[in-house]
């Protein structure tokens, strides 16, 4: 069967797959098994980071799977103690060595920590992974417009890809028009809201779970799929991880995304980028 999951083009050149799958707070003991399953139900795209503690385990499932490593598109990111170039390029060279990897397919700054000023410094070193060909694509993570703005001023390197909260209580519109504008790609961390807020009880997400026969969670990321989003759910559960994928046989219709659009409270659930350092 061909992979339905839709190939989006990243301003490198290279591409992604629009629905990949995440492994944040998957502990080291059950990550290897997580990331089998993934890659068995048919995820060819994996977000981990050097902060998840767990980028040996995802190498060796990928290894394990026997699917060639070009197959999959694997994302991770630089630790937030690691800004600084020497320190980035020693980050980077463990993250590929924990991973068993000689290239990723997408490096990303974690968290801009602004307070520290450092950012446009590691952007910058993240120009050489991005030269040397081991990061076939670089981009950032929680970056607010001004982040941005400044690395656009400062370095002229556009990110590929800026991963951020976001999901219908946040849905960050004047973020993604910048970025749109700019060639950045949008992806979606916390898609489902971390199970932190109760998405799937919310009327506007309920009628449509109803209309389409389908899980309220498979609503969610068919509306972010549909507003040009890259989603990467979290599940350690073979059954939600096979339904989180399963988002490519009915379509949201102008009313439904409408109702959902509506949900919009400008609330994160997660950390302020501004204050996390
Ligand atoms: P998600 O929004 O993906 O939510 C995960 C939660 O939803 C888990 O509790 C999971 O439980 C539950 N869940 C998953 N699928 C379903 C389903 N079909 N029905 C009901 N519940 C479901 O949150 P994450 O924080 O994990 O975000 C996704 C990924 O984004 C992370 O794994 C990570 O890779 C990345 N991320 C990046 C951050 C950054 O700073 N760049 C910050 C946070 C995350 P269960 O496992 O039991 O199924």
């Amino acid at each position: 069967m061909t992979n339905p999951v839709p190939q989006l083009r990243l301003n490198s050149g290279a591409t992604i797959p629009q629905l990949g799958f995440g492994v944040f707070l998957v502990s080291p003991e059950e990550t290897q098994r997580v990331v089998e399953d993934a890659l068995e139900v048919g995820y060819r795209h994996i977000d981990t980071a050097t902060g998840y503690n767990n980028e040996t385990e995802v190498g060796a499932a990928i290894r394990a799977s026997g699917i060639p490593r070009e197959e999959i598109f694997l994302t991770t990111k630089l630790r937030n103690d690691h800004h600084k170039a020497g320190e980035a390029a020693g980050a980077f060279d463990r993250s590929l060595r924990m991973l068993g990897v000689d290239y990723v397919d997408l490096y990303l700054i974690h968290w801009p920590m602004p307070a520290n000023d450092r950012y446009v410094e590691t952007w910058r070193t993240f120009g050489t992974f991005a030269a040397d060909g081991r990061a076939r694509s670089i981009g950032v993570s929680n970056f607010l417009v001004p982040h941005l703005e400044r690395l656009l001023a400062e370095t002229g390197t556009i990110p590929a890809v800026n991963q951020v909260e976001l999901h219908p209580i946040f849905q960050q519109r004047e973020l993604r028009r910048f970025q749109m504008e700019h060639g950045i790609r949008t992806e979606a961390w916390g898609p489902l809201g971390q199970g932190k807020y109760d998405l799937f009880g919310l009327p506007a997400i309920q009628d449509a779970a109803k209309a389409h026969d389908v899980q309220p969670a498979q609503v969610v990321l068919r509306w972010h799929l549909q507003t040009g989003t890259i989603v990467i759910p979290k599940s350690t559960s073979r059954e939600r991880m096979t339904q989180n994928l399963d988002v490519f046989g009915f379509e949201l219709d102008a009313d439904e995304m409408a109702a959902i659009d509506a949900l919009d409270e400008n609330r994160r659930v997660g950390g302020d980028p501004n204050e996390v350092n």
